[in-house]
Parts: structure tokens; sequence; C-alpha cells
């Protein structure tokens, strides 16, 4: 890293008259810009030549840590597998230039590929039609309870306005309920980590007849499969409310069983997770809405046009690249690698629900506890070995969760690589308590204070152009 070399900002790295590019002479004479609009000082922007402007970007970038770059086992929202033949073809011209505004006979080559792509999920999730107008998983949760909402207003059932959240859910699954003007209803989880049925008794017999829905995730958060859905939909059902599924995650699903055979009435896909598509910062996502026969009439208008089209080039790119017998390697590689790893940790690292998961899996910290050593230690300490750090401090039903999900596509090597980094750090833990908690130690960045930066941000930047020149 040239950090120290190259500074951090652009800005001071700028000397007054230095120049990376000249423009042409202009030959098309002066437009008058009305004074009204025209800066009263000039803009304050960087002098560079090219190269420092280009060695100052690529040092930048190589600061990034993603998938390309190393092991990622980030749990929940994790940056599955991202075939590079995805981004091909979602980078061919004639997709990329296409305009939502052109005449709809000029694009039907897209629309068939959308119908195409609805059949495969509806293939794969054993449910009849598709909106693929939500942007991400969270908009997909929106429109689904809207959906639901709708449905239950033309029956002019209007006081169905709770919905029943397991408490290891997904944050987004109460934040959706309380954005679609919907109350949370919190079932419990039983010892094994699934839904306590007793809870959700007393629930359906307190609430029936204004219970709207009830939202899962299966596996579910904890990286569970959660065996008793038949009942559990029978139980919802029974009481006119409807089954929602956050098929965020689906790909240990895939092939292996289908949401709709298990009850589910409306559920939605991230595109982006389960079906490839690289995201982070906040895009891009798709979160296509599947439901029932009839439902469909219920969708709600979410937002104009087809939605994130690119992300379901790579999605059915995905899905042809694998076929119908492949797919089924996804959701079982992916639970082989997460018990693997789990199983190769579990003497030094606390597993509170000791049984086989899925494709995710929760340790609650270090098993030695008199070290101090924390979840946060484990996760900055990663960083130096050059790993991303798994997800920490979620679920909140434990209080140092490290949830860990390998994905399916990585290698053996891979998954030792960081099994050994992990004892390693436990290692240290015991012996060198200090040398973790301070870390890190290789990263241009070191520890950093949360909480100072959650509480007091600095969101300027005071310029210092005028004292370096
Ligand atoms: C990621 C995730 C979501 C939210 O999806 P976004 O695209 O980030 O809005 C919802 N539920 C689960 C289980 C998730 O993992």
């Amino acid at each position: 890293m040239n950090n120290q070399l190259y500074g951090n900002l652009i800005f001071e790295l700028s000397k007054e008259g230095r120049k990376g590019y000249s423009l042409p002479r202009n030959n098309f004479g002066a437009y008058k810009i009305p004074d009204e609009i025209r800066r009263k000082e000039d803009a304050q922007l960087p002098e560079c030549d090219e190269l420092t402007v280009v060695r100052h970007y690529t040092n930048l970038s190589n600061n990034n840590f993603g998938v390309d770059t190393g092991f990622y086992p980030l749990g929940s929202c994790t940056m599955k597998y991202n075939p590079k033949i995805n981004e091909e073809i979602a980078s061919l011209p004639a997709f990329q230039h296409l305009h939502p505004l052109q005449p709809e006979k000029t694009v039907l080559g897209a629309k068939a590929l959308i119908i195409m792509l609805e059949k495969a999920l509806c293939t794969l999730t054993g449910l009849a039609h598709f909106t693929f107008k939500p942007y991400a998983g969270a908009h997909g949760e929106l429109t689904g309870l809207m959906t639901i909402d709708n449905y239950h207003r033309s029956r002019g059932d209007l006081q169905r306005k709770k919905v029943i959240v397991p408490d290891s859910a997904h944050g987004t699954n109460p934040a959706s309920a309380a954005v679609c003007g919907l109350e949370i209803l919190e079932v419990k989880s039983d010892p094994q980590g699934l839904v306590d049925l007793v809870d959700l008794e007393r629930l359906v017999n307190q609430e029936g007849p204004n219970i709207a829905a009830m939202m899962m995730t299966n596996p579910n958060t904890l990286g569970l499969f959660e065996e008793h859905i038949p009942e559990i939909a029978k139980l919802i059902h029974a009481c006119g409310g409807l089954m929602y599924y956050d098929g965020a995650n689906l790909n240990p699903m895939l092939g292996a069983c289908r949401p709709g055979d298990m009850g589910f009435d409306v559920m939605h896909i991230n595109l982006h997770k389960t079906f490839s598509t690289p995201h982070g910062g906040g895009g891009p996502g798709a979160g296509p809405v599947g439901v029932r026969e009839g439902l469909q009439e219920h969708f709600p208008f979410v937002s104009p046009y087809q939605g994130n089209f690119a992300v379901m080039l790579r999605a059915y790119t995905y899905i042809l690249s694998l076929g119908r017998d492949q797919v089924k390697y996804v959701g079982p590689l992916a639970t082989l690698n997460a018990n693997y790893i789990k199983e190769s940790l579990k003497d030094v690292y606390e597993l509170p629900i000791d049984t086989t998961c899925c494709h995710e899996f929760v340790f609650d910290g270090l098993k030695d506890k008199s070290t101090g050593v924390t979840t946060m230690d484990v996760a900055k300490r990663l960083l130096d070995y050059g790993y991303h750090a798994p997800t920490i401090y979620f679920p909140l039903l434990f209080h140092e969760s490290l949830m860990i999900e390998p994905t399916e596509n990585e290698s053996k090597e891979t998954l030792d690589g960081f099994i050994a980094v992990m004892r390693k750090i436990a290692e240290e833990a015991k012996n060198d308590p200090e040398l973790v908690k301070s870390a890190p130690h290789n990263t241009p960045i070191g520890r950093v204070d949360d909480v100072l930066a959650a509480k007091h941000p600095i969101t300027t930047y005071k310029q210092m152009i005028n004292d370096n020149n």
C-alpha cells in the first residue's frame, strides 16, 4: 500500500497549475451562462498529473476486499458465487444499451428473458407468478406484505394488521412490516433454535382474527432447518393468515425442496445473493416476489418499468449454466462446507446449538471466556490474516454471535486455511490476548472507535490545499 506516499485524498496531492489533460481549443464560440446560475468563485478542484491520479485511485482500489481477492465467510447477507460468465453476458452491448422508454416491439427479447426467468423461479419455488419490480430483498418484503394486505382488504378483512415474526428473523422482516403499517408479534425460538410451537399457538389463539401473515426464513437465520413448517402453515391458514417466506438466501433449498410445497403463499428471492450478482455498499439488487395462483391480482405498484434488468440477466445465466441437475448440488455443498468448518472449530469456539446446520451456523464467541477476547477482537484479527470477517453480533440471540457462511463453491484448501487461522487466533487469545484485542495491525487503518464514529460522525473534510503548497 502506498497510501503514505500518495496521500489519502486526491486534494492532498494537488499542486497549483499541474495538469493531467488539456482540452482542445474551443471552436464553437461561447455560450453565455446566465449570471444567476454562474458560480461566483472557481470550483476547488484538485490539480494533478495523470500518473498521480491513476496511481492514487489504483492504490485506493487495492484496499478493497472482495470475493475476487479473498475468502468472504459473511453469514446471512453472503456474497455468494459470482461466475465471470454472468458479467460477460450482462455487459453485452445489446443488453447494456436497452432503455426503459424504448418502443415495446424493440425489446421483445428482453421481455422474453424475464418470462423465462419467471418460469425458472416458479419451477424452483413451487409458486405460480413473480413480479420483478422490487429492487432489493427488503423492497421485496414490502411488496409481498402489501400484496397480502391488499388481499385481506379485497375480502373486507380490514382488521388483519398483525404479522408474526420469529425472534431470530433478519432485521428487515419487522422493519418491512412496520413500513407497511402492520404491527409485529414476536414469536420465541425454542432451545433448538426453531420457532417455539407453544408460543406460536398462544399467539394464534390470542390474535387469530387479526393475523395478516407469518414471516419465516428457512433455513432460519441460525442456519437451522425449520422442521415444523407444515404444522405452522396449518395453524396460520386455519386462522385466516397467509405464510410469507423470506427467500433472500434460497441457495440451500435449490432443487432440494420448494417453499410453495411447504405451504408458503408469498415469498421474495434475493437474486443478488442466491443467483449471483456482486453487491455491496447498497446495490445493485433485485428482490422478485412470487405468489400462489390468484394472489398476483393483488400485487401493488412499487416501481415503474421492470426492476433491475442486469441482475435478472445474471440470475438467468447462473440458472442456465447450472441446469436442472447441477442446481441440486448447490444446497448440499453449501451445507457440507458449513458443517465442515463448524465441526473443525467447535472445540475452541462456543457452539450454542450443536446440531447439523444448513448453509451457515453461529458460534457464541471463543470457548475460553477467561481471556476477555471478544467476537469483535476475533473479527478484527482475521483482517490481519487476509480474511473478510464473518457476520458478528447477529443474530441477537447470543451475546458474542459469530456467524459463518462459507458458500458452496469454496475449495477444501480454502476452508482448511480459514480453519487454521481461526485456531491460531484462539491460541493467540490464550497466550497473547493483547495482540488480538488491539488488532488489526496490518491494515491501512487500525482499530477504529466505532462508538465515537457513530456518536460524533465527522462527515466533512477540512481542506488543507493551501497549507500544502
Ligand atoms: C439480505 C437479507 C435480507 C434483505 O435483503 P436486501 O437486498 O439487503 O434488502 C432479508 N432477509 C434475509 C434473510 C437476508 O439475508
